[in-house]
């Protein structure tokens, strides 16, 4: 999936989870999320996050290929036990970010390996990256979360 379609959909899921889980620090619990919906891009050194920091993308892209170790569950799962000894809620941003970036890759055809290198059982669905119905997701992601904002505040 396209950099925008994570970052549409971190906000989303965001937005509902402060929502649903009662999340007291809005603003930074939102921006860790939307950090992290793009973070497990950083193995693919042409991503938008990748170009940013290109060489420890093509450090990790050379030790973990892309959609590989930074696209499996232990990386959240690992990271929201470290981040809780400093803070819940951050940790539950992060692990609800990187999660969300897997869900929608997991989407896509070239799907994910959740639990690699453990096992190698591949997820994958229909969807393919930067086409037009990839578009249109993203669109309705994006009135989803206009929608969300607006009952937020007003
Ligand atoms: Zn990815």
């Amino acid at each position: 999936m396209m950099h925008y379609s994570h970052l549409a959909f971190g906000l989303l899921v965001s937005l509902l989870s402060i929502e649903f889980l009662g999340i007291k620090n809005k603003v930074l619990f939102v921006l860790i999320v939307l950090f992290f919906s793009r973070f497990p891009d950083i193995d693919l050194p042409h991503s938008k996050i990748g170009k940013k920091h290109k060489i420890l993308s093509s450090l990790l892209n050379f030790i973990f290929g892309h959609r590989g170790f930074l696209h499996a569950l232990y990386v959240p799962i690992i990271l929201f036990f470290i981040i809780d000894l400093i803070n819940y809620e951050f940790a539950l941003a992060t692990f609800i970010g990187y999660v969300s970036h897997l869900f929608l890759d997991a989407l896509t055809k070239a799907g994910i390996k959740p639990l690699y290198p453990l096992l190698d059982i591949k997820i994958n669905g229909p969807l393919k990256t930067n086409t037009f119905f990839e578009k249109i997701i993203f669109f309705v992601m994006i009135v989803c979360n206009v929608f969300l904002i607006w009952n937020y505040f007003i």
